[in-house]
């Protein structure tokens, strides 16, 4: 999965040169004054489930305003989505932000992205030039190739700013399609060293989101290509961070975090694993050590077909076991299973 790109600074966290792709979400709201305190809280859940960079959306200059203050306040690498207004750009450098997302070409006049460009060099603030499918310049949009449009696209972006001398910068190139997005993303990454964001753009509810993203994402990191990456669900951020988080480690070889072994569940369960699994998702993704918990409705087939797991719990008529390593080590009714679980897996 070893990228060659150039390595770019993100505020704590490095992209590129192959350091392992730090996976990233959006913000799906606009932020308000008199409810960062739980914005925050929000934000640490989403560190604890793998998350290394959140962006927003900074559309006017009270959301640049709330997205600074917010920046102050956390660890977490912030990053404003700018369009059109240079000015938003200019004053979410003030603030502790740590990469800024524009499109060169929708700034409007040359001299707008200049003084951009100077003052993020000026800050250490990276830029990332975000070229979608969608929103291709009039004379690429009817490019039979919309691989190959993207990646024109992007390069214009990518002169424009090393025009101005500006180099630190991460590109990203996305589509809906995934045979758009890789070929975009293979395309560029033979011609440039840039470090590269990837992601499938609007990809959909989340079951077809991540399928989507996983095919798309896990070929191309297989080819040592992309950096960082987004999977933009019409979900949740914490089901964007799971997915990224799962498709990195699956591409890597490498678990940094809890993997989750549930079975699917049939008329043998002793008891509603589904629902059990759903209560325990964030706390079990949150031990950010590679071992294994397995959910198992039945002993029919669940401490055998998950006795590598590192704790497990499983149906067992009227009781429900918990089991470490295949081996029972307790018993208990299933009204107290939470209980009993959590005991036991504050313990790993
Ligand atoms: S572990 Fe038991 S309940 Fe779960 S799918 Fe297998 S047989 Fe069914």
């Amino acid at each position: 999965m070893a990228s060659t790109t150039r390595i770019v600074k993100v505020g704590s966290v490095l992209v590129g040169g192959g350091h392992r792709p730090p996976v990233q979400t959006m913000w799906k709201h606009p932020l308000k004054a008199d409810s960062l305190d739980a914005v925050e809280d929000n934000v640490r859940l989403l560190a604890g489930l793998g998350c290394g960079i959140l962006r927003f959306s900074t559309p006017d200059m009270e959301q640049a305003e709330l997205l600074g203050a917010l920046a102050g306040r956390v660890s977490m690498p912030l990053v404003a989505d700018v369009h059109f207004d240079w000015r938003i750009a200019l004053r979410c450098m003030d603030f502790p932000i740590a990469k800024i997302r524009v499109n060169p070409g929708n700034l409007g006049e040359p001299w707008k992205l200049k003084e951009v460009a100077a003052k993020a060099a000026d800050k250490g603030v990276p830029i990332r030039i975000g070229v979608n499918a969608g929103s291709l310049p009039s004379d690429l949009k009817d490019e039979p190739d919309r691989g190959k449009a993207i990646v024109v696209a992007a390069e214009r972006e990518v002169a424009a700013l090393d025009a101005l001398g500006f180099n630190d910068v991460i590109v990203s190139m996305k589509a809906s399609g995934v045979e758009e997005t890789v070929r975009a993303n293979r395309l560029f990454s033979e011609r440039h060293d840039l470090p590269l964001h990837i992601g499938v753009t609007e990809a959909g509810p989340l079951v077809q989101g991540c399928v989507r993203s996983a095919v798309a994402l896990y070929a191309l990191l297989a080819d040592g290509i992309g950096d960082t990456l987004r999977v933009s669900l019409s979900d949740s951020p914490e089901n964007e961070v799971l997915a990224g988080s799962e498709i990195v480690a699956l591409a890597s070889g490498k678990r940094e975090s809890a993997d989750i072994v549930s079975c699917p569940r049939c008329g043998r369960a002793g008891f509603d694993t589904h629902a059990f699994t759903e209560r325990w998702r964030d706390r079990i993704y949150s031990i950010r050590k590679p071992v294994t918990v397995a959910v198992m409705g039945c002993v029919v087939n669940g401490p055998g077909e998950a006795r590598h797991a590192d704790i497990g719990i499983t149906g067992a008529g009227d009781k429900v076991m918990i089991f470490r390593k295949g081996e029972i080590a307790r018993t208990c009714a299933p009204e107290d299973a939470d209980t009993v679980f959590g005991e036991e897996l504050s313990r790993l």
